[in-house]
């Protein structure tokens, strides 16, 4: 069996689509233009790359952004007002400080700083909170990418059997909390390995839905999914560079060989990459509105 493909790039744009259409009704009927602040600091490439790719999608959907790229040396006094004053900037409905931030900067106290009525990136603790209790709120974009290309690829989550390789707070955590609400796109049984996990193979195994959030290119083999089961490669690691410069990037699981077992599978790139991207834009628009007293 050859696995179905499952193209984050293609369900992103129809999300995109209908986002557009609400970008342009609120423009129209509100005078209302959801609004981005993007916060880079230092020069790390990926970050560079990450934050350009951010703000071109917010321009395209005709969004408000507004960059702040700060020296590696900027002091966390320094930053921690900017984002006062983007909490207090009318104009700005969602912001972003991008992450990692150099060691001198207490991350925790920099993200807590930001309003949680701005918290698109659903990093904020009053956000996590509210997350694991089921409550509104905002979701972290690639996590709740994940639950969207679930939903929109047609995937039965109610429950499935779900195994997370990874706990990281920015995408297994996370993404485990969502899959375990008992809510509709949700409400399975989920299991979260990571590296104390004794024999991982018996957990993935098992999995209707393996999740993949590693950081080691080609993890997951073929001899570790069970046949049929959707697979989610939320790995993205830079393997190479092409001789134009380009970044080569391998998933975390070994796709040539899992998609000959799996029933459907993400590519690298093209599977969460975009969901991610659509989901921040998601976030900000739905931040403006409830800025605006809208639903
Ligand atoms: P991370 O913070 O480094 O976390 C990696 C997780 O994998 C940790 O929980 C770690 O376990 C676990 N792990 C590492 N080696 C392991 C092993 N040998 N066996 C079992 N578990 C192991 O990474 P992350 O931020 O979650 O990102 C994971 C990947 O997703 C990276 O490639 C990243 O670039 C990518 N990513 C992509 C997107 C996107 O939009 N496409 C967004 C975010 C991240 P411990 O906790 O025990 O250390």
């Amino acid at each position: 069996m050859t696995a179905r493909i499952i193209s984050g790039t293609e369900i992103a744009k129809q999300i995109r689509e209908e986002l557009q259409r609400e970008i342009d009704d609120l423009k129209e009927k509100y005078d209302l233009t959801p609004g981005l602040a993007t916060v880079i600091v230092g020069d790390d490439p990926a970050s560079q790359t990450y934050v350009s790719t951010k703000i071109k999608a917010c321009q395209a959907l005709g969004l408000y952004s507004a960059n702040y790229p700060l020296p590696g040396t900027v002091s966390e006094n320094e930053l921690l007002n900017l984002v006062g004053q983007l909490n207090s900037d009318p104009k700005i409905h969602g912001i972003l400080v991008q992450v990692p931030l150099p060691r001198h900067i207490d991350e925790g106290r920099v993200l807590t700083a930001i309003s949680p009525d701005k918290d698109v990136d659903g990093f904020h603790p009053v956000s996590v909170g509210r997350m694991v209790i089921g409550q509104p709120t905002f979701l972290p974009c690639t996590p709740h990418g994940i639950q969207e290309l679930l939903i929109h690829a047609g995937v039965p989550t109610e429950g499935a059997e779900v195994v997370i390789v990874g706990r990281s707070n920015i995408v297994g955590k996370p993404v485990a909390n969502i899959l375990l609400q008992k809510a509709a796109g949700a409400n399975s049984t989920v299991t979260v390995c990571h590296s104390a996990t004794r024999d991982i193979a018996s957990h993935t195994r098992r999995a209707d839905i393996l999740i993949a959030a590693i950081g080691k290119p080609k993890f997951i083999t073929a001899d570790m999914v069970k046949p049929g089961a959707t697979v989610i490669d939320v790995g993205t690691n830079e393997i190479g560079k092409t001789p134009a410069g380009k970044r080569i990037l391998s998933g975390d699981v070994d796709f040539d060989n899992v998609r000959e077992i799996a029933g459907a599978i993400t590519p690298v790139p093209g599977g969460v990459g975009p969901m991610t991207i659509v989901m921040l834009m998601t976030n900000t628009v739905k931040a403006a509105k409830l800025a605006h007293g809208l639903k």
